[in-house]
């Protein structure tokens, strides 16, 4: 297969301002690789690829990028900057797909959603958020209707926002283990990691610590600095220890190093990457039973579910962390969660939607 895939427009690869989608992006282009698939991506200018993935051709735009929905109200109206990344991304996606099968847009927004109904090459979209935008979930709906096999969601509660698609496919995630070493380490500090905004919920996981009398790390790229320093005055000085942004394998070998990852989503959270990334190290993680987290993990066995937005439930499960067996953490990544995993599921979704074009 010939798949030209369109990232994000929130920063280029490797900022971290695309989140989560920044590595399930070279997750799926080395997974498709290794399938024996073609690939090329259209990214913005600075985009960078792994290393591993020297087979895929990189094609650059510049222009101006998106603000990112979910820091917009819900019935906010579609912005198109002028000289806009997105519209120079589609345009390039589409010019380089003329010789390929499929475009696979990574990027949450309006402009190559709507482009599906307008274009003769099959879109394809991997949708990395809950309902985020009226407009984007209205234009999801209408065009669903037509081409009822171009949206994939990576969990079956992040669909649900969803109602009108009845049987959503369902992807799940992708990460190449060989970038994450398993690391026995009960005795660590407690992590926390994902980009620092209100949707991910920090304070909770400061208050766990904090209780605890412990220092959190906390790794990730400062989205939100009015929303960090607020966080910051809320706890004494040096409760929160600032790791800033680290690359995938800095980050693995330090969140190794920890006997839990807290995550605490107040939104939907589509997937939640950083979990699996802990459990590839053999990290338990405590969570919210809200969004991707609460299919991902397997309570009591790779950590646990507290109520959401219940912090004292959280910390009574991070008391106990220590019953989670870490190679069982590993083991389920091993299992359910490879890049070829993903890239199978992929591949097998991305042939249904090309067989509606024939
Ligand atoms: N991340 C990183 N370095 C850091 C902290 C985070 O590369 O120091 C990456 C992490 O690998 C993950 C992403 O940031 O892929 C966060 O993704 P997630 O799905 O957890 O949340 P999103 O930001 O997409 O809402």
């Amino acid at each position: 297969m010939r798949i030209v895939l369109i990232s994000t427009p929130i920063g280029f690869l490797g900022s971290g301002r695309g989140g989560g989608v920044e590595l399930t992006l070279n997750s799926l282009v080395s997974g498709l690789i290794s399938l024996g698939h073609s690939v090329e991506v259209v990214a913005p200018k600075n985009s960078k690829l792994n290393e591993s993935n020297v087979k895929a051709k990189l094609h650059f735009v510049e222009g101006e990028g998106q603000i990112s929905w979910q820091h917009q109200n819900y019935n906010s109206p579609v912005i198109i900057p002028d000289n806009s990344l997105l519209a120079g991304m589609l345009e390039k996606g589409l010019d380089i797909a003329k010789h390929a099968d499929v475009l696979l847009n990574m990027s949450y927004d309006w402009l190559p959603i709507w482009m599906t109904l307008n274009s003769e090459i099959p879109i394809a979209h991997i949708i990395s958020m809950g309902s985020e935008s009226s407009v984007i979930s209205n234009l999801i709906s209408k065009v669903h209707a037509e081409y009822p096999n171009n949206f994939a969601f990576h969990s079956k509660i992040q669909a649900n926002d969803y109602p009108f698609i009845k049987k959503p496919t369902i992807i799940g995630n992708g990460f190449n283990l060989d970038n994450y070493i398993f690391q026995d380490s009960i005795k660590g500090p407690l992590a926390w990691v994902g980009r620092v905004a209100p949707e991910k919920g920090l304070e909770d996981a400061a208050y766990v610590a904090n209780q605890l009398g412990e220092k959190l790390k906390v790794w990730g790229f400062i989205e939100d600095e009015t929303y960090a320093s607020k966080i910051e005055k809320l706890f004494p000085q040096g409760a929160i220890d600032w790791m800033g942004f680290l690359s995938t394998d800095e980050l693995q070998k330090e969140l190794g190093k920890c006997r839990g990852l807290l995550n605490t989503p107040k939104w939907n959270e589509a997937y939640g990457n950083v979990i699996v990334e802990a459990l590839a190290c053999g990290v338990p993680v405590v969570a919210y039973k809200r969004g991707g987290p609460s299919e991902i993990i397997q309570h009591g066995q790779t950590g646990y579910l507290a109520d959401p937005d219940d912090k004292k439930n959280m910390l009574f499960y991070v008391e106990i962390i220590e019953k989670i067996k870490r190679q069982k953490c590993r083991e389920w990544v091993e299992k359910n969660a490879s890049a070829d995993i993903f890239a199978n599921k992929v591949v097998n979704w991305l042939n249904k939607v090309m067989h509606e074009y024939k």
